[in-house]
């Protein structure tokens, strides 16, 4: 069999990656007097993780997660509040799997955003589908179609991804319709999907961002609190800190 076919039927199985590279593998298997086992390994090895790499990198782009925040960069020294064992634990991503919630609040700036996001990479990396939205998009969205219930916006990625990590809850009120649309969505997912969900304001003051209403609020609250991981973080704004070491001349 010629090089030539064998790429053909490389092609044909879609291992397409190591098919465009088949003369430089076995020139290299060649060189190196690999046996039958290393040559195979290597070049189903390649293309398995060729593979992988690709999938992430769609995944990575269809989630909207924004870059730059992973869990390994977050300094757990600088915020002593969150205890780096709990986010160990919901790296391994068990709590998806439970369709179990995250709760991260506190004050702007003390990594919020960086832990929530940080989380779906890793979720990515396992293999689950995720979405990031802010509130103010996630609400777009579900006026978008709003003459249909939330329950049956099944195609939409905020129902159907495993994972929804859901930003910045808090820094606009919600009217009437809109928190309405916004319990709607929490129901629908109750106990078919992780949201992971961030807010500026204490449990206590979310009657405010939701119109008010106690009822719609208690609601909420009730579905979202019943299997969660609550994090109240009440550190310094890392935003600030460079800031404040510049006014402190380095001293804590
Ligand atoms: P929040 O969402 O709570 O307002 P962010 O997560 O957006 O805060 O954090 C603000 C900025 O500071 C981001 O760029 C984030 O990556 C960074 N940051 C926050 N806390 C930490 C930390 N403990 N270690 C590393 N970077 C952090
Ligand atoms: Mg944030």
């Amino acid at each position: 069999m010629t090089l030539e076919t064998l790429r053909s039927k490389m092609e044909k199985l879609k291992l397409t990656y190591t098919a465009e590279r088949i003369v430089e593998l076995v020139e290299r298997s060649v060189k190196e007097e690999e046996g039958p086992v290393e040559v195979l390994e290597r070049v189903i090895g390649l293309e398995v993780d060729k593979r992988e790499e690709s999938r992430i990198a769609t995944s990575l782009r269809l989630s909207g997660l924004p870059g730059g925040m992973q869990l390994d960069t977050f300094d757990f020294a600088f915020q002593p509040s969150v205890e780096k064992a709990r986010i160990d634990l919901l790296a391994t991503c068990s709590f998806i799997r439970r369709k179990e919630n995250v709760l991260f609040l506190g004050p702007p700036g003390v990594g919020k955003t960086h832990l929530a996001v940080g989380l779906g990479n890793r979720a990515i990396e396992l293999g689950y589908s995720v979405t990031y939205t802010t509130v103010e998009e996630l609400i777009q969205a579900l006026k978008k179609r709003q003459e249909i219930p939330v329950s049956k916006h099944r195609r939409q990625r905020y129902m159907k991804n495993a994972l929804v990590i859901v930003d910045e809850l808090g820094y606009q009120c919600l009217d009437r319709r809109e928190t309405h649309l916004f319990f709607q969505f929490i129901a629908a997912r109750y106990v078919k999907g992780s949201i992971i969900l961030t807010s500026n304001r204490s449990v206590r003051d979310w009657v405010h961002i939701f119109a008010e209403d106690e009822m719609a609020t208690t609601a909420i609250l009730d579905r979202i609190l019943h299997r969660v991981h609550i994090f109240a973080i009440d550190g310094r704004s890392y935003r600030l800190k460079d800031l404040e070491e510049l006014l402190t001349g380095g001293k804590p």
